[in-house]
């Protein structure tokens, strides 16, 4: 949930990053404060409500540029944010703002800032022409370089709505009771109900069972009836499957490699015995 809010103008910063697990709700906090950035009406800000919240909000405020991963001409993103993107908004900032008292350089997708433009980034970041405001929205900050992160004040959004969390979470559970009673079948049909699940929801699926294993393998009246390696053997494969969702590796897949991992980690459980 977007929730950065400022008790007056000179609280906000030159450069920030904004750590989200999923791109929307970096945008939406990175939207916040550019709003903030432009905000004619009264703090705290933002407002929400005036003119320039407005025109922010619907993409149609002339001082917020937004920065992303160019198309090519078969319509697809590239790879890349290249260097000269990072030049082209830091020549913009030395144009005098047009209505607000600041501009704003969203950068929508910064994970994807290959090396040389975040190198060209660092004197923009440090010193923006004109008081601008830059924002560089990131789902792992550490594709980041640490010169580039040194030099912004990091705010984390915590995961997606409520409701959705709590269903993950019991899903997890659930998951978790069938590893834990060996039933191959019951595995298999698990994954099979749950193949449809959402990317966002399926990585919050695997941060609720790691969580959930985690605290079995702290609290051993709590361990769901799993032996330690079997739990050690449970945080690894969640670990892996969700550094397999983070470069995009699509959700059945992930499910394959948690049945068979289940499995594998439940032979664990019978070696010890
Ligand atoms: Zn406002």
């Amino acid at each position: 949930m977007a929730k950065v809010r400022f008790e007056n103008a000179e609280e906000i910063r030159h450069a920030y990053i904004v750590v989200a697990p999923s791109a929307e709700d970096g945008w939406q906090e990175a939207l916040r404060i550019a709003q903030a950035a432009v905000c004619q009406g009264r703090p705290p800000l933002p407002c929400g409500k005036c003119n320039a919240c407005r025109k922010a909000l619907a993409g149609l405020h002339p001082d917020i540029t937004v920065i992303e991963r160019l198309t090519n001409d078969a319509g697809k993103k590239k790879r890349e944010v290249v260097v000269d993107q990072v030049r082209e908004a830091a020549a913009d900032a030395a144009i005098l703002p047009n209505e607000a008292p600041r501009k704003v350089y969203l950068f929508k997708d910064a994970e994807f800032m290959n090396p040389e433009a975040q190198n060209a980034s660092l004197k923009f970041l440090e010193e923006p022409p004109n008081g601008a405001v830059i924002v560089l929205c990131v789902s792992n900050p550490g594709r980041l370089l640490p010169t580039v992160r040194s030099r912004c004040v990091e705010v984390t959004v915590a995961a997606e709505n409520e409701a959705e969390a709590s269903t993950m979470a019991a899903l997890a559970e659930e998951y978790l009771k069938r590893v834990a009673a060996g039933d191959r079948l019951s595995l298999w049909q698990f994954c099979e109900e749950n193949a449809g699940i959402s990317f966002q929801e399926m990585t919050e699926f695997c941060l609720c069972a790691e969580q959930r294993v985690t605290e079995a393998l702290c609290f051993r009246a709590d361990s769901m009836g799993m032996g330690p390696q079997q739990l050690h053997a449970l945080v690894e494969l969640m670990e892996k499957c969700i550094d397999y969702l983070k470069v995009n590796v699509n959700v059945k897949q992930v499910f394959g490699l948690l049945e068979t991992g289940s499995i594998l980690a439940g032979k664990q459980k019978r070696s010890i015995n």
